[in-house]
Protein backbone atom coordinates (compact mmCIF):
# COMPACT_ATOMS: atom_id res chain seq x y z
CA UNK A 1 0.00 0.00 0.00
CA UNK A 2 1.29 3.48 -0.92
CA UNK A 3 2.25 6.21 1.60
CA UNK A 4 -0.64 8.32 0.13
CA UNK A 5 -3.20 5.04 0.30
CA UNK A 6 -2.74 4.76 3.95
CA UNK A 7 -3.39 8.41 4.62
CA UNK A 8 -5.98 8.48 2.49
CA UNK A 9 -8.14 5.40 3.08
CA UNK A 10 -9.96 6.09 6.45
CA UNK A 11 -9.69 9.73 6.01
CA UNK A 12 -11.72 9.21 2.74
CA UNK A 13 -14.27 7.06 4.53
CA UNK A 14 -15.16 10.15 6.60
CA UNK A 15 -14.54 13.15 3.87
CA UNK A 16 -16.77 11.39 1.19
CA UNK A 17 -20.41 11.17 2.70
CA UNK A 18 -19.26 14.87 4.35
CA UNK A 19 -18.39 15.85 1.24
CA UNK A 20 -21.32 14.56 -1.08
CA UNK A 21 -24.34 15.37 2.19
CA UNK A 22 -22.87 19.08 1.37
CA UNK A 23 -23.00 19.20 -2.17
CA UNK A 24 -26.54 17.51 -2.27
CA UNK A 25 -27.96 20.68 -0.40
CA UNK A 26 -25.55 23.43 -1.10
CA UNK A 27 -24.87 22.65 -5.09
CA UNK A 28 -25.89 25.99 -7.53
CA UNK A 29 -28.15 25.46 -9.87
CA UNK A 30 -26.02 25.94 -13.07
CA UNK A 31 -27.13 25.39 -16.11
CA UNK A 32 -24.63 22.36 -16.90
CA UNK A 33 -25.77 20.63 -14.25
CA UNK A 34 -29.23 20.49 -15.73
CA UNK A 35 -27.85 17.83 -18.44
CA UNK A 36 -25.38 14.53 -19.04
CA UNK A 37 -24.51 15.64 -22.01
CA UNK A 38 -20.81 14.89 -22.50
CA UNK A 39 -20.32 17.56 -25.48
CA UNK A 40 -22.15 20.34 -22.94
CA UNK A 41 -20.24 19.19 -20.04
CA UNK A 42 -17.12 19.49 -22.49
CA UNK A 43 -17.58 23.35 -23.31
CA UNK A 44 -18.78 24.12 -19.52
CA UNK A 45 -15.72 22.91 -18.55
CA UNK A 46 -13.36 24.24 -20.89
CA UNK A 47 -14.62 27.46 -20.62
CA UNK A 48 -14.46 27.43 -16.77
CA UNK A 49 -10.65 27.05 -16.67
CA UNK A 50 -8.98 30.26 -16.00
CA UNK A 51 -12.58 31.94 -15.53
CA UNK A 52 -15.34 32.98 -13.06
CA UNK A 53 -18.84 30.55 -13.21
CA UNK A 54 -20.73 34.02 -13.44
CA UNK A 55 -19.03 35.45 -16.52
CA UNK A 56 -19.45 31.81 -18.09
CA UNK A 57 -23.07 31.13 -17.49
CA UNK A 58 -23.90 33.68 -20.24
CA UNK A 59 -21.21 32.62 -22.54
CA UNK A 60 -22.12 28.88 -22.48
CA UNK A 61 -26.19 29.69 -23.01
CA UNK A 62 -25.44 31.14 -25.87
CA UNK A 63 -22.87 28.77 -27.27
CA UNK A 64 -25.42 26.07 -26.74
CA UNK A 65 -27.98 27.63 -28.22
CA UNK A 66 -26.29 28.71 -31.55
CA UNK A 67 -23.89 25.30 -31.64
CA UNK A 68 -25.75 22.69 -30.14
CA UNK A 69 -24.35 19.84 -30.75
CA UNK A 70 -21.10 18.02 -31.93
CA UNK A 71 -22.15 18.21 -35.58
CA UNK A 72 -22.77 22.27 -35.32
CA UNK A 73 -19.28 22.46 -33.87
CA UNK A 74 -18.02 20.85 -36.44
CA UNK A 75 -19.55 22.78 -39.34
CA UNK A 76 -18.90 25.71 -37.66
CA UNK A 77 -16.72 28.45 -39.49
CA UNK A 78 -13.44 29.33 -37.22
CA UNK A 79 -14.68 33.10 -37.29
CA UNK A 80 -17.94 32.00 -35.67
CA UNK A 81 -16.77 30.03 -33.07
CA UNK A 82 -14.25 32.41 -32.35
CA UNK A 83 -16.81 35.41 -32.25
CA UNK A 84 -19.06 32.90 -29.40
CA UNK A 85 -15.84 32.89 -27.69
CA UNK A 86 -14.88 36.43 -27.74
CA UNK A 87 -14.15 38.40 -24.06
CA UNK A 88 -13.62 34.93 -22.96
CA UNK A 89 -9.55 35.13 -23.82
CA UNK A 90 -7.32 31.88 -24.32
CA UNK A 91 -8.58 32.06 -27.64
CA UNK A 92 -6.77 28.74 -28.45
CA UNK A 93 -9.33 27.22 -26.77
CA UNK A 94 -11.99 27.32 -28.98
CA UNK A 95 -10.00 26.59 -31.62
CA UNK A 96 -9.05 23.49 -30.48
CA UNK A 97 -12.63 22.51 -29.74
CA UNK A 98 -13.75 22.97 -33.18
CA UNK A 99 -10.92 20.45 -34.16
CA UNK A 100 -11.82 18.13 -31.97
CA UNK A 101 -15.65 18.16 -32.73
CA UNK A 102 -14.08 17.50 -36.46
CA UNK A 103 -11.58 14.22 -34.76
CA UNK A 104 -14.86 13.12 -33.09
CA UNK A 105 -17.13 13.50 -36.51
CA UNK A 106 -14.31 11.93 -38.09
CA UNK A 107 -13.02 8.84 -35.98
CA UNK A 108 -15.62 8.37 -33.67
CA UNK A 109 -18.80 8.68 -35.87
CA UNK A 110 -19.54 12.43 -34.31
CA UNK A 111 -20.26 9.94 -30.43
CA UNK A 112 -18.26 11.71 -28.10
CA UNK A 113 -15.78 9.21 -27.05
CA UNK A 114 -16.32 7.36 -23.71
CA UNK A 115 -12.67 6.02 -23.89
CA UNK A 116 -10.63 8.08 -21.27
CA UNK A 117 -7.43 7.44 -23.36
CA UNK A 118 -9.72 8.19 -26.43
CA UNK A 119 -11.01 11.56 -24.81
CA UNK A 120 -6.85 12.61 -24.16
CA UNK A 121 -5.83 12.43 -27.94
CA UNK A 122 -8.71 15.03 -28.63
CA UNK A 123 -6.85 18.94 -29.09
CA UNK A 124 -7.28 20.59 -25.87
CA UNK A 125 -8.51 17.55 -23.94
CA UNK A 126 -5.91 17.47 -20.71
CA UNK A 127 -5.90 15.28 -17.87
CA UNK A 128 -8.58 17.53 -16.08
CA UNK A 129 -10.94 17.92 -18.45
CA UNK A 130 -11.27 14.29 -19.50
CA UNK A 131 -11.50 13.65 -15.57
CA UNK A 132 -14.18 15.86 -15.45
CA UNK A 133 -15.99 14.52 -18.37
CA UNK A 134 -15.13 10.83 -17.71
CA UNK A 135 -16.81 11.36 -14.21
CA UNK A 136 -19.76 13.89 -14.65
CA UNK A 137 -21.66 12.43 -18.16
CA UNK A 138 -20.18 8.58 -17.77
CA UNK A 139 -20.07 7.91 -14.25
CA UNK A 140 -16.11 6.71 -14.64
CA UNK A 141 -14.51 7.51 -11.18
CA UNK A 142 -11.48 9.81 -12.68
CA UNK A 143 -10.24 12.04 -10.37
CA UNK A 144 -10.00 16.22 -11.61
CA UNK A 145 -7.88 18.63 -10.05
CA UNK A 146 -8.18 22.71 -10.78
CA UNK A 147 -7.45 25.36 -8.84
CA UNK A 148 -10.15 25.01 -6.42
CA UNK A 149 -9.33 21.35 -5.76
CA UNK A 150 -6.24 21.94 -5.56
CA UNK A 151 -6.67 25.06 -2.99
CA UNK A 152 -9.01 22.68 -1.14
CA UNK A 153 -6.61 18.95 -1.03
CA UNK A 154 -3.85 21.68 -0.06
CA UNK A 155 -5.53 22.58 3.29
CA UNK A 156 -6.97 19.61 3.95
CA UNK A 157 -4.12 17.58 3.74
CA UNK A 158 -1.90 20.56 4.75
CA UNK A 159 0.83 19.97 2.26
CA UNK A 160 3.24 23.08 2.70
CA UNK A 161 5.05 23.03 -1.02
CA UNK A 162 4.40 24.02 -4.05
CA UNK A 163 1.66 22.56 -5.65
CA UNK A 164 3.32 23.26 -9.22
CA UNK A 165 5.91 21.21 -8.11
CA UNK A 166 6.12 17.52 -10.11
CA UNK A 167 5.68 15.61 -7.15
CA UNK A 168 3.36 17.85 -5.12
CA UNK A 169 1.15 17.48 -8.48
CA UNK A 170 1.62 13.37 -8.94
CA UNK A 171 0.60 13.42 -5.00
CA UNK A 172 -2.26 15.75 -5.31
CA UNK A 173 -3.91 13.56 -8.16
CA UNK A 174 -3.00 10.60 -6.24
CA UNK A 175 -5.30 12.04 -3.33
CA UNK A 176 -8.37 13.02 -5.46
CA UNK A 177 -7.95 9.73 -7.50
CA UNK A 178 -8.45 8.01 -3.65
CA UNK A 179 -11.51 10.45 -2.88
CA UNK A 180 -13.71 9.62 -6.32
CA UNK A 181 -12.85 6.02 -6.33
CA UNK A 182 -14.33 6.15 -2.25
CA UNK A 183 -16.84 7.89 -3.80
CA UNK A 184 -17.67 5.37 -6.47
CA UNK A 185 -18.07 1.89 -4.60
CA UNK A 186 -21.62 2.93 -4.11
CA UNK A 187 -24.67 3.23 -7.07
CA UNK A 188 -26.40 5.20 -5.38
CA UNK A 189 -27.25 8.37 -6.58
CA UNK A 190 -27.03 12.06 -5.03
CA UNK A 191 -30.09 14.37 -5.35
CA UNK A 192 -28.97 17.32 -5.82
CA UNK A 193 -32.10 19.63 -4.07
CA UNK A 194 -31.19 23.17 -5.49
CA UNK A 195 -30.37 22.36 -9.34
CA UNK A 196 -33.47 21.96 -11.66
CA UNK A 197 -34.48 19.81 -14.47
CA UNK A 198 -34.16 16.03 -15.37
CA UNK A 199 -30.56 15.74 -14.02
CA UNK A 200 -30.75 15.90 -10.19
CA UNK A 201 -29.55 12.75 -9.25
CA UNK A 202 -26.38 12.50 -10.32
CA UNK A 203 -23.43 9.48 -9.60
CA UNK A 204 -21.47 9.75 -6.89
CA UNK A 205 -17.96 10.10 -8.51
CA UNK A 206 -19.68 13.46 -10.46
CA UNK A 207 -21.04 14.14 -7.18
CA UNK A 208 -17.69 14.10 -5.44
CA UNK A 209 -15.60 15.69 -8.07
CA UNK A 210 -17.94 18.37 -8.02
CA UNK A 211 -18.25 19.11 -4.27
CA UNK A 212 -14.65 19.65 -4.17
CA UNK A 213 -14.51 22.16 -7.03
CA UNK A 214 -18.19 23.81 -5.08
CA UNK A 215 -16.37 24.05 -1.73
CA UNK A 216 -13.49 25.51 -3.19
CA UNK A 217 -15.31 28.16 -4.94
CA UNK A 218 -17.99 28.57 -1.94
CA UNK A 219 -16.76 28.00 0.93
CA UNK A 220 -12.99 27.48 0.89
CA UNK A 221 -11.88 30.59 -1.08
CA UNK A 222 -8.43 32.03 -1.72
CA UNK A 223 -9.23 34.61 0.39
CA UNK A 224 -11.22 34.55 4.33
CA UNK A 225 -12.23 30.78 3.86
CA UNK A 226 -15.46 30.36 5.67
CA UNK A 227 -14.15 27.75 7.80
CA UNK A 228 -16.86 27.50 10.31
CA UNK A 229 -19.12 26.80 7.63
CA UNK A 230 -17.30 24.25 6.01
CA UNK A 231 -18.96 20.44 5.79
CA UNK A 232 -15.14 18.59 6.32
CA UNK A 233 -13.60 21.06 9.61
CA UNK A 234 -12.85 18.62 11.42
CA UNK A 235 -11.05 16.68 8.98
CA UNK A 236 -8.93 19.80 8.31
CA UNK A 237 -5.22 19.41 9.31
CA UNK A 238 -4.58 23.33 7.83
CA UNK A 239 -7.29 24.38 10.44
CA UNK A 240 -6.09 22.11 13.10
CA UNK A 241 -2.24 23.36 12.50
CA UNK A 242 -3.42 26.62 11.89
CA UNK A 243 -1.70 26.85 8.64
CA UNK A 244 -5.24 27.99 6.71
CA UNK A 245 -3.97 31.44 5.58
CA UNK A 246 -0.46 30.09 4.29
CA UNK A 247 -1.94 27.56 2.22
CA UNK A 248 -1.56 26.74 -0.78
CA UNK A 249 1.85 28.10 -0.89
CA UNK A 250 1.89 30.15 -3.77
CA UNK A 251 5.05 30.33 -5.89
CA UNK A 252 5.99 34.00 -6.49
CA UNK A 253 5.02 35.85 -9.19
CA UNK A 254 7.02 37.30 -11.80
CA UNK A 255 7.71 41.27 -11.62
CA UNK A 256 4.95 42.44 -14.14
CA UNK A 257 5.91 45.15 -16.68
CA UNK A 258 3.82 48.30 -17.56
CA UNK A 259 3.19 48.51 -21.41
CA UNK A 260 1.36 51.15 -23.56
CA UNK A 261 0.16 51.13 -26.91
CA UNK A 262 -2.37 53.57 -28.93
CA UNK A 263 -5.09 51.97 -31.27
CA UNK A 264 -6.30 54.10 -33.44
CA UNK A 265 -9.87 53.48 -35.02
CA UNK A 266 -10.03 55.32 -38.58
CA UNK A 267 -13.74 56.11 -39.00
CA UNK A 268 -15.52 57.58 -42.75
CA UNK A 269 -18.55 57.90 -42.52
CA UNK A 270 -20.17 54.62 -40.45
CA UNK A 271 -17.35 52.71 -42.07
CA UNK A 272 -14.16 52.06 -39.79
CA UNK A 273 -10.62 50.61 -40.76
CA UNK A 274 -10.09 47.10 -39.23
CA UNK A 275 -7.01 44.45 -39.58
CA UNK A 276 -7.25 40.54 -38.76
CA UNK A 277 -3.98 39.41 -37.12
CA UNK A 278 -2.10 36.75 -38.71
CA UNK A 279 -2.55 32.94 -38.13
CA UNK A 280 -0.65 31.27 -35.50
CA UNK A 281 0.54 34.16 -33.92
CA UNK A 282 -0.86 35.53 -30.45
CA UNK A 283 -4.79 35.95 -31.01
CA UNK A 284 -4.66 35.11 -34.74
CA UNK A 285 -7.81 35.25 -36.78
CA UNK A 286 -9.11 37.98 -34.24
CA UNK A 287 -9.71 41.24 -35.65
CA UNK A 288 -8.10 44.40 -34.03
CA UNK A 289 -7.90 48.42 -34.96
CA UNK A 290 -4.35 49.38 -36.11
CA UNK A 291 -2.14 50.14 -33.49
CA UNK A 292 1.49 50.63 -32.32
CA UNK A 293 3.37 50.09 -29.03
CA UNK A 294 4.20 53.69 -27.45
CA UNK A 295 7.31 54.41 -25.22
CA UNK A 296 6.22 55.46 -21.38
CA UNK A 297 4.48 58.80 -20.69
CA UNK A 298 2.05 61.06 -22.72
CA UNK A 299 5.31 62.60 -24.58
CA UNK A 300 5.16 58.35 -25.86
CA UNK A 301 2.04 58.67 -27.03
CA UNK A 302 1.86 61.99 -29.06
CA UNK A 303 5.29 60.20 -30.40
CA UNK A 304 3.79 57.39 -31.48
CA UNK A 305 0.77 59.11 -32.90
CA UNK A 306 3.04 61.58 -35.05
CA UNK A 307 4.86 58.46 -36.96
CA UNK A 308 1.77 56.39 -36.81
CA UNK A 309 0.34 57.22 -40.28
CA UNK A 310 1.16 60.31 -42.01
CA UNK A 311 -2.07 60.58 -43.21
CA UNK A 312 -3.72 60.87 -40.10
CA UNK A 313 -1.56 64.29 -39.09
CA UNK A 314 -3.96 66.16 -40.59
CA UNK A 315 -7.00 65.09 -39.63
CA UNK A 316 -9.37 65.43 -35.99
CA UNK A 317 -8.65 62.73 -33.41
CA UNK A 318 -10.25 62.24 -30.62
CA UNK A 319 -9.95 59.95 -27.20
CA UNK A 320 -12.45 57.31 -27.38
CA UNK A 321 -11.15 55.23 -23.95
CA UNK A 322 -8.29 53.34 -22.46
CA UNK A 323 -8.37 49.83 -21.98
CA UNK A 324 -6.19 47.85 -19.68
CA UNK A 325 -5.57 44.54 -20.23
CA UNK A 326 -2.85 41.81 -19.38
CA UNK A 327 -0.72 39.19 -21.45
CA UNK A 328 1.67 36.72 -19.29
CA UNK A 329 3.42 38.54 -17.21
CA UNK A 330 2.64 42.23 -19.11
CA UNK A 331 0.23 45.09 -18.03
CA UNK A 332 -0.96 46.59 -20.87
CA UNK A 333 -2.64 49.90 -21.23
CA UNK A 334 -4.21 50.56 -24.58
CA UNK A 335 -5.07 54.25 -25.43
CA UNK A 336 -7.73 54.40 -28.47
CA UNK A 337 -8.11 57.20 -30.61
CA UNK A 338 -10.74 58.01 -33.12
CA UNK A 339 -9.48 59.52 -36.85
CA UNK A 340 -11.50 61.46 -39.48
CA UNK A 341 -10.00 59.17 -42.21
CA UNK A 342 -10.91 61.14 -45.55
CA UNK A 343 -7.84 60.58 -46.77
CA UNK A 344 -6.24 57.29 -45.27
CA UNK A 345 -5.29 55.28 -47.79
CA UNK A 346 -5.59 51.46 -45.98
CA UNK A 347 -1.93 49.92 -45.35
CA UNK A 348 -1.45 46.09 -46.43
CA UNK A 349 -4.06 43.93 -44.62
CA UNK A 350 -6.63 46.61 -43.67
CA UNK A 351 -10.11 46.56 -44.58
CA UNK A 352 -13.06 48.74 -44.20
CA UNK A 353 -15.92 47.59 -42.63
CA UNK A 354 -19.45 48.73 -42.20
CA UNK A 355 -20.95 49.18 -38.87
CA UNK A 356 -23.00 45.60 -38.82
CA UNK A 357 -19.47 43.97 -40.02
CA UNK A 358 -17.53 45.73 -37.13
CA UNK A 359 -19.95 44.33 -34.89
CA UNK A 360 -20.10 40.60 -35.90
CA UNK A 361 -16.38 40.09 -36.44
CA UNK A 362 -14.56 38.12 -33.50
CA UNK A 363 -12.05 41.27 -31.84
CA UNK A 364 -9.51 40.29 -29.32
CA UNK A 365 -10.27 41.21 -25.83
CA UNK A 366 -8.85 45.02 -25.42
CA UNK A 367 -9.92 45.90 -28.92
CA UNK A 368 -13.49 44.12 -28.36
CA UNK A 369 -13.68 46.48 -25.98
CA UNK A 370 -12.68 49.62 -28.03
CA UNK A 371 -14.98 48.56 -30.90
CA UNK A 372 -17.93 48.63 -28.32
CA UNK A 373 -17.36 52.35 -26.89
CA UNK A 374 -17.20 53.15 -30.92
CA UNK A 375 -20.32 51.40 -31.34
CA UNK A 376 -21.89 53.18 -28.34
CA UNK A 377 -20.64 56.71 -30.18
CA UNK A 378 -22.09 55.12 -33.29
CA UNK A 379 -25.27 54.94 -31.34
CA UNK A 380 -25.69 58.40 -29.59
CA UNK A 381 -25.10 60.29 -32.61
FE1 LIG B 1 -10.89 24.94 3.69
FE2 LIG B 1 -11.33 25.83 6.16
FE3 LIG B 1 -12.72 23.80 5.21
FE4 LIG B 1 -10.18 23.47 5.81
S1 LIG B 1 -11.82 23.95 7.22
S2 LIG B 1 -11.19 22.75 3.95
S3 LIG B 1 -9.35 25.46 5.21
S4 LIG B 1 -12.75 25.92 4.46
Amino acid sequence: MSKVQSSVGPRALRLVPLLLRWFAANARDLPWRRTRDPYAIWISEVMLQQTQVRTVVPYFERWMRELPDISSLAAAREQRVLKLWEGLGYYRRARNLRRAAREILRVHDGQFPRDFDAMLALPGVGRYTAGAIASIAFDVPHPILDGNVTRVLARLFAIRQSPRANPVQKRMWSLAGHLVEAAGGSARRVRLDGVGGRCRAVNRCSALNQSLMELGALVCTPRAPRCDECPVKLCCDARRLGLVELLPVVAKRPQTAARQAIAVAAVRGERVLVRKRPQGGQNGGLWEFPNVEARPGEKGIQEALRTFQPELRGGALSAICTVRHSITRHRITVHAFLAKADRIRPQAGEVWVGRARLAGLPFASAHARIRDALLSRFDAR
